[in-house]
């Protein structure tokens, strides 16, 4: 089985890097991704543990990035962009990171000050020791609201207070997307998109905007992804093959910050195999086993 979306605590991930890569041997997984948000943190401490593994894994260093699709009619669509396997001291994709991820820093603040304001009992310092140095998102906030007692899930604090359109949201800063495909392309990695119909997220990229993107470099579509819906995954599939894009599947694991399992969707062996034959920024991590 090959998972290629996972979070750690390099960002909103509740495993670290090197109990995320045990849980992967655990469960069986032949090959999986850390693919934390606008970082690449994790990356040290999960090869260090598939250095240590009995079991046969590669592991596939990559990131998640925030980026923004602008439209011709001058919409703005948020999207996240998977890079694997990119060289992480290639200049200007680090820049990037460390621009959205400082970006973050602030907007959790930000996001946290609305809650305050409004009477919620929450504080950024212990959003910011929930986060413990990884890449800030709301589900950090989430957290701290459940500790709080102000709601009984990160799940009901993303249904309201935390949501896209409650009066506490604060956008992030986003990387253009045809930008960081060149970016993560100069680096030698390899772009996908995201779970690019997770409806329920806000407004997605219709099938001209991703044949489009194809055009400009777009790697692969992550198309087997809990947020999708059959029909969804059908149409992508189709839309992969017709243009030539690599279809990837994956869970999207965030540790116990998500219901979903590790390994709940995966990617087939060839489209791994394409993942790696476009990739030049770095090599895979191999345990002792899997070589
Ligand atoms: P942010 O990156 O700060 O905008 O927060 C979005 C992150 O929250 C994404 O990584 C999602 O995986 C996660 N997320 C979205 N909805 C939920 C939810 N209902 N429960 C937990 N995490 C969520
Ligand atoms: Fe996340
Ligand atoms: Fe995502
Ligand atoms: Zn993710």
């Amino acid at each position: 089985m090959i998972d290629l979306h996972c979070h750690s605590t390099a960002s909103d991930g509740s495993d670290r890097p090197a109990e995320l890569v045990a849980k992967a041997a655990a469960t069986g997984l032949s090959a999986m991704a850390i693919t934390d948000h606008d970082t690449t943190a994790g990356w040290q401490e999960a090869a260090a543990a598939v250095a240590r593994l009995d079991e046969a894994l590669v592991l596939i260093p990559g990131a998640e990035f925030s980026c923004v699709y602008q439209g011709p009619a001058g919409e703005r669509i948020s999207l996240h962009l998977l890079g694997y396997l990119f060289d992480p001291a290639a200049r200007g994709l680090r820049a990037e990171r460390d621009r959205l991820r400082t970006d973050r820093f602030g907007r959790g603040e930000a996001i946290v000050g609305n809650l305050s304001n409004a009477g919620y009992p929450i504080q950024w310092q212990r959003v910011r020791e929930i986060a413990a140095g990884g890449t800030v998102g709301r589900p950090h906030i989430g957290q701290a609201l459940v500790e709080a007692g102000v709601v009984g899930s990160v799940d009901e604090a993303f249904a309201e207070l935390l949501a896209d359109d409650s009066p506490y949201y604060v956008p992030k800063a986003d990387a253009e997307v045809h930008r960081m495909i060149s970016l993560i392309t100069e680096a030698g990695g390899v772009p996908v998109i995201a779970h690019p119909w997770a409806r329920r997220r806000g407004p997605i990229l219709g099938p001209d905007a991703l044949v489009e993107l194809a055009g400009s470099g777009l790697a692969g579509i992550e198309v087997d992804h809990l947020d999708h819906s059959e029909q969804d995954r059908a149409e992508l599939r189709k839309l992969a093959s017709q243009y030539g894009l690599i279809a990837t599947g994956s869970s999207d694991y965030h540790g116990d910050r998500k219901a979903v399992k590790l390994g709940a969707e995966t990617t087939n062996p060839q489209s791994l195999r394409e993942i790696l034959s476009l990739a030049s920024g770095m090599e895979p991590i191999y345990s002792s086993s899997a070589r």
